[in-house]
């Protein structure tokens, strides 16, 4: 979620959203984030109640837990057309995934730091992220700059944990820094009883027969937000003539 509110921010437009899917062949299966350049994200994992840490240094095993599969990000770009970069995942890491998808996929070096702490309950501590891009025209010098900063950066959660804001993080790491926005990010989900209903008119016929069955309630999760909506049979059958029709 921090770096598709990072991407979503390098967007223009304020209707601009980018999506991220991480899709692996290990316990995780999916990671599905979508944020817009408004700073509203949502996300979800398809098999949240996976714990892996490694043993030498107690970090989360992300990398184990996604295993091998693919990184993929859509740009919704409004009025012109989606753009659509794929690369194979490196590491299941997501900051080393993303430094390779901006150097292979958009043709952009990039340093990326993305991190998370989290308690004994498995809240979230401390989460962020930091994205450094080399821009066109940047001289030898600026990118020696670049990457002695990156080189001394601490892991972005634990500097978040002390309390850095993400001002504070850019001006330690370069003291000519100019920042040009600052902006607040929220959780937030879009579903509605009608976008679930959209969403299941997708389902095939017999797919739809199988959830109406004896019941006289359907109960739907959005799987982002967790929020529930009930349909009648009435309601699916309904979708079912508008398929035969
Ligand atoms: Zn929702």
């Amino acid at each position: 979620m921090s770096i598709a509110l990072m991407m979503a921010s390098m967007q223009k437009g304020k209707e601009e959203s980018v999506t991220i899917q991480i899709k692996g062949d290990a316990m995780i299966e999916t990671i599905l984030v979508n944020a817009k350049n408004n700073g509203n994200v949502k996300g979800y994992i398809s098999e949240p109640h996976v714990m892996l840490s490694y043993n030498d240094t107690n970090k989360l095993a992300v990398g184990k837990a996604i295993g091998n599969g693919f990184l993929r990000v859509t740009k919704d770009l409004k009025l012109k057309n989606e753009f659509v970069g794929t690369v194979d995942l490196q590491t299941g890491e997501i900051g080393e995934d993303f430094a390779y998808y901006f150097t292979v996929s958009e043709q952009i070096p990039s340093a990326v730091s993305v991190g998370v702490l989290v308690n004994t309950d498995n809240s979230v501590m401390a989460s962020g992220g930091l994205i450094i891009q080399v821009m066109p025209g940047a001289t030898e010098e600026d990118i020696k700059e670049a990457e002695k900063a990156v080189n001394n950066l601490k892991p972005i959660s634990e500097l978040v944990n002390q309390g850095q804001t993400a001002r504070q993080v850019i001006e330690n790491l370069f003291e000519d820094a100019k920042v040009l926005l600052e902006k607040g990010v929220f959780f937030k989900c879009d579903c509605s009883r009608e976008r679930m209903l959209n969403g299941l008119s997708t389902l095939d016929k017999e797919e739809i027969l199988e959830m109406i069955q004896d019941k006289e309630t359907i109960e739907t999760v959005c799987n982002f937000c967790n929020e529930k909506y009930y349909f009648t049979t009435e309601d699916l059958k309904g979708l079912i003539d508008e398929k035969s029709n």
